[in-house]
């Protein structure tokens, strides 16, 4: 299908020609026109089919068609964290390169003068996070009588995030006649229950099967007891095909203290999570977007909606809990026809969360094993070249066990790089925990905490 059958405006056209779209994704073919009928629309679609494009294109069809009046803000777009909108007024602002309009953004974290300013002139498109618009809302800030689109980007996320009483206040104070469309990676009773209260017959878009990750992403298991996952992490990152690598942890500490460890080898890495400033995560993205640094180890909260392209893995350092979350992770590989890699390292207090992601997605994802990586080792199994690298000499207290030889199987001194990454195919699937949580460390620890002297 050609981007021209759709029916958007020539300027629209010519931004996707310059963003160098060849045709449209499924989502965007499927609700283009029915965003551009003026119907309500529920898409569901993870992140990385183009949703992004899929509102954006036809809604500036409308604004560039309709006419505005001065000071009315006309589209508002409600995402759940600070770096969706940033990335949202990116794409608003490539696709409408061709058009006079004007669009700003409202969230927290920054001061709120330049925000306040822009809802006082008025803005055709305002992206937001709900938090902070309501605050100036509240505040008597802005226009919105003249609200003729609503957008819910990433609503099951919002929703998760709490937001709900928010984007409630938020969408009363809206005209009633608007259309609203909302989008969501998955469809649950709750976010049914919103599209009832805030939409009006809308019609559904479901892209393919709302629990099934991303199909251009290889998917692999390695199983292993906790504490040797960030052994097995840095083994890992051995292998140079690794090359832009997002490491999800679910805890801030485990972030740090992995992108720590990792400095520590020389692998520049930067950290994604709730207790940086807006300016140390705008840098960390902008960094890892720019090769700057290879690895950015992130939460789930603060990776959401990321959108940085040719991501080669991702990395499951904790396994989440709740399958929507590995969905969402694994979706910031592999984005728009691209291919990626996301690997789970997976030890044995988290084999239940395995468990329950293999019966949503409906299949076993295959097991791999790290040859020459020792999965029995009671601690920290590094090749004695990183051993040596990071000026870690094993010390575990009490030199026990901690010698040359013992912990790594990895190849010789005057080998630089470690043990590649086995093929799938299923192997040794449920036996490599033997060993689990029973080193001689004294048990792993358990939801992702970790014992912080091994990440000194
Ligand atoms: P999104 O799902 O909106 O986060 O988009 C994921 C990525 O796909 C972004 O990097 C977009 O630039 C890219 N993209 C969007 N639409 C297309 C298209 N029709 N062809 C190729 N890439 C696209």
């Amino acid at each position: 299908m050609d981007f021209r059958q759709l029916g958007l405006d020539p300027r629209v056209l010519r931004a996707v020609d310059e963003a160098g779209y060849t045709e449209p994704t499924p989502i965007q073919a499927a609700a283009i026109p029915v965003i551009l009928s003026g119907k309500d629309l529920i898409g569901i679609a993870q992140t990385g089919t183009g949703k992004t494009a899929a509102f954006t294109l036809p809604l500036l069809t409308r604004l560039a068609t309709g006419h505005s009046s001065p000071g009315h803000i006309r589209v508002l777009i409600l995402a759940p964290t600070r770096e969706l909108v940033v990335q949202i007024h990116e794409n608003v602002r490539d696709y409408a390169q061709f058009l006079s309009l004007s669009v700003a953004t409202v969230f927290g974290g920054v001061g709120e003068k330049p925000q306040i300013e822009a809802l006082r002139r008025g803005a055709d498109i305002i992206i937001a996070t709900p938090g902070r618009l309501l605050d100036l809302m509240a505040r008597r800030y802005g226009n919105f009588s003249g609200i003729q689109h609503l957008v819910l980007d990433e609503a099951d996320r919002m929703l998760d995030m709490g937001f709900l009483p928010s984007i409630r206040d938020v969408v009363r104070q809206l005209p009633k006649r608007r259309q609203t469309l909302l989008f969501s990676a998955t469809l649950s009773r709750e976010i049914e229950a919103v599209t009832r209260e805030f939409q009006q017959t809308p019609q559904s878009v479901e892209i393919g099967r709302r629990s099934n990750p991303a199909e251009s992403v290889a998917q692999s298991v390695y199983e292993v007891p906790r504490h040797l996952k960030p052994a097995l992490l840095l083994q890992l990152l051995l292998d140079p095909a690794m090359e832009m690598v997002l490491v999800f942890t679910r805890m801030k500490h485990g972030a740090d203290r992995i992108a720590r460890r990792l400095e520590q080898t020389g692998i520049r890495t930067a950290t994604l999570h709730s207790n940086r400033s807006q300016n140390q995560r705008l840098r960390a993205l902008s960094e890892f977007k720019g090769g700057v640094v290879r690895v950015l180890v992130a939460t789930d909260i603060a990776a959401r909606g990321i959108d940085v392209d040719g991501i080669s893995h991702v990395v499951n350092f904790d396994f989440p809990p709740a399958p929507e979350d590995y969905v969402h992770r694994i979706g910031r590989t592999g984005r728009a026809n691209a291919v990626g890699d996301a690997i789970s390292l997976v030890s044995p207090d988290e084999f239940n969360d395995l468990r329950a992601l293999e019966r949503f997605i409906n299949r076993a994802l295959p097991r791999k094993r790290l040859e020459g990586f020792n999965y029995s080792a009671a601690a920290p199994a590094m090749s004695p070249d990183s051993r040596r690298e990071s000026g870690d000499s094993g010390g575990r207290g009490g030199g026990r066990g901690g010698g040359p030889g013992r912990g790594s199987r990895g190849p010789g001194p005057a080998t630089n790089r470690g043990p590649r990454p086995q093929g799938g195919g299923g192997n040794n699937g449920g036996n490599s925990g033997s060993n689990g949580g029973g080193g001689a460390g004294g048990g792993s620890s358990r939801g992702g905490t970790f014992r912080p002297r091994r990440f000194r």
